[in-house]
Parts: structure tokens; C-alpha cells; sequence
């Protein structure tokens, strides 16, 4: 069973015409993305800055429309609803934003962030599973916690607080965008086995957004890779890990530090081009080493090579 089905979706950001240019200009940030993840998995999209990941993530969640495409949700598409059907699908999907300041206000004690979208869906909650929530996520004992603001909080607690918030409407799908990345790397370890023990405890299905694919690594059991707009390569865990076949798969990982020296630098060169100027041909390839005429002048077709592993390149 399906829980995401999205089908070449695009995102296109119309800019201003210059006094030079004539033809309409865009800022493609989707260029046409099929993506499909079954329920109860955490499937990863990994790519840098720019690449498109979590412009993909606010189409899920409804929070823009696609250019064109279409996006199914638990086999329900979104941009078809109507308001008050929107209401019903947007609590069955939380996100978790990189900052957990776009989750709780400021101004709001936790106890009322948790309890804040419980009441909006009239979702019946008493104290006892305030306290459930709050403490499964490894803020114990809970009394120490829900009568504070965020500010009297470490940022680890308060990304921890953000994700009881979204954990207690009981959603059936998590997007979680950067989740990691703003919380020290000693306990980046636990917010990656919470979401894998919820993943597993309550078939809870993950899209997890990340430019790190080591934290994807860790938990993923499906990643897909992203680049200036188009998915690259996808496949199992294993399979990107393991056997990764695209360059640029394989230049990410090469970034991955090694214990005691730290993050290296990609090794791919130069940086990831303006998304209004793509490349002609592959898009990757002003940055890769195996770059040939034939890549400058053809886009290469995404292929499944093996069960379930595709990729975008000339090579294979
Ligand atoms: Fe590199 Fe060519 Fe493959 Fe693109 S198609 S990734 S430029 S080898």
C-alpha cells in the first residue's frame, strides 16, 4: 500500500522579465519528480541546498501546488480536496522542521504547543496522555517540561518538544525536514532511533529531508537522490550505500566523515548550479569527473538497472 504516489511533478517559480530576455524565465525547483513510498517505511530524499528536497516536502504537505503533476496521499490527491477534506488529511501528516521554532511558539508553554492542535482537530486528550507524549520523546519527567517556554529550554529539548507536538495527533505520515541538523551531534543519534522506533511501534511511514547521507543512512530503508530538480538515483538502502552507482551519489558519500576527522569536503567540483541556467544534457555534468560530449548534449534516461535500483547516467 502506497502512502506517497507523486507523479512528475514540477515546480516552477515564474521570474521577472528583464529588459533583455524576451521569453518567460523560471526557477525550476521540481523538474519532474515520480516519487512512491510504501506506508510504514522511512524513505529518505537527499540532496544539497538548492537541489529541490524541501520544496517536494511543502507539496506534500499542501502547502504550495505543484506547477503540474499530481500527488496522491494515502491514494487521495491532495490538490483535488476541497477545504474541509484538506482539515482531514492534513491531520493524518506532521512535519518536523529543522528549526523547532517553526513548530512551537515562543509564546506558548509546552503543554499548550502539544495540546494546541490536539484541540483544533477535536481530538479528545487528557493529562495523562500529555505526559505519555512528552515523555516518550525523552523528556522525563514530564513535569519539568510542560510549564516551561521554549526559550528556558536547550535547543535539543525543544526539538524534542517539537516532535512530541507532532507525534500526538497520532499522524500516519511524518515529514521530516532537516530534523537533525540544529541539534548537537551527541544526541543526533537518539532523535534518529525515536523516529525509528515510532516508525516501527506504529507503522508510521517517514519521508525524511536531508542533504546528510549519513543521517539518512542510519535510518532510512529506501533513499532517493536529488539533483537541481530531478531524482538521480534510488534505491534500497543497501543499494545507494553499498553499490551506489551515480557520481554524485558517490561524491556524496565520499563526504560522509569518518570517525575522529571530521566532514570532508565533497569531492565533486565547483557548486550546484543556478536552477534558472540548468546545464544542457545531464545536469550534473559541469561537476563530474566522468563527463563526456554525449553527457553535455543528452539527458540521460532514468533506468532501473537492477530490482528496484534506478538511475539517471550514460555510464549504465
Ligand atoms: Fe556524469 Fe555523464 Fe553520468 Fe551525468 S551522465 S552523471 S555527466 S557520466
Amino acid at each position: 500500500m502506497k502512502m506517497i504516489e507523486a507523479k512528475n511533478v514540477k515546480k516552477y517559480f515564474p521570474l521577472k522579465k528583464s529588459i533583455l530576455s524576451r521569453n518567460d524565465r523560471y526557477l525550476k525547483a521540481l523538474d519532474g519528480i515520480s516519487l512512491e513510498i510504501e506506508k510504514g517505511v522511512i524513505h529518505s530524499l537527499v540532496g544539497e541546498t538548492g537541489s529541490g528536497k524541501t520544496t517536494f516536502g511543502r507539496i506534500v504537505m499542501a502547502l504550495t501546488p505543484p506547477t503540474s503533476g499530481t500527488v496522491k496521499v494515502d491514494g487521495i490527491d491532495l490538490f483535488s480536496l476541497k477545504k474541509n477534506e484538506m482539515k482531514l488529511i492534513r491531520k493524518r501528516i506532521q512535519i518536523i522542521f529543522q528549526d523547532p521554532y517553526s513548530s512551537l511558539n515562543p509564546k506558548l508553554k509546552i503543554r499548550a504547543s502539544i495540546t494546541e492542535p490536539l484541540k483544533l482537530n477535536h481530538v479528545k486528550f487528557d493529562e495523562k496522555m500529555v505526559t505519555d507524549v512528552v515523555e516518550s520523546v525523552g523528556l522525563k519527567p514530564a513535569s519539568d517540561y510542560l510549564d516551561r517556554f521554549p526559550g528556558e529550554m536547550s535547543g535539543g529539548q525543544r526539538q524534542r518538544a517539537a516532535i512530541a507536538r507532532a507525534f500526538a495527533i497520532s499522524p500516519e505520515l511524518i515529514i521530516a525536514d532537516e530534523p537533525v541538523s540544529m541539534v548537537d551531534v551527541s544526541i543526533r543519534a537518539d532523535f534518529l532511533n525515536l523516529l525509528r522506533e515510532t516508525n516501527k511501534r506504529e507503522n508510521l511511514t517517514v519521508l525524511l529531508i536531508t542533504h546528510d547521507l549519513f543521517v539518512a543512512s542510519y535510518i532510512s530503508d529506501k533513499i532517493s537522490v536529488l539533483y537541481l530538480g530531478k531524482i538521480v538515483e534510488e534505491g534500497s538502502k543497501e543499494d545507494i550505500i553499498e553499490r551506489p552507482l551515480h557520481p554524485y551519489t558517490q561524491a556524496l558519500l565520499d563526504s560522509i566523515p569518518i570517525l575522529g576527522m571530521g566532514e570532508r569536503e565533497v569531492k565533486i567540483k565547483g557548486e550546484i548550479p543556478n536552477p534558472i541556467d540548468l546545464p544542457s544534457g545531464c545536469r550534473f555534468h559541469p561537476r563530474c569527473p566522468f563527463s563526456e560530449d554525449k553527457c553535455r548534449q543528452i539527458e540521460p534516461e532514468y533506468r532501473e538497472i537492477k530490482r528496484g535500483h534506478f538511475v539517471a547516467c550514460h555510464l549504465y
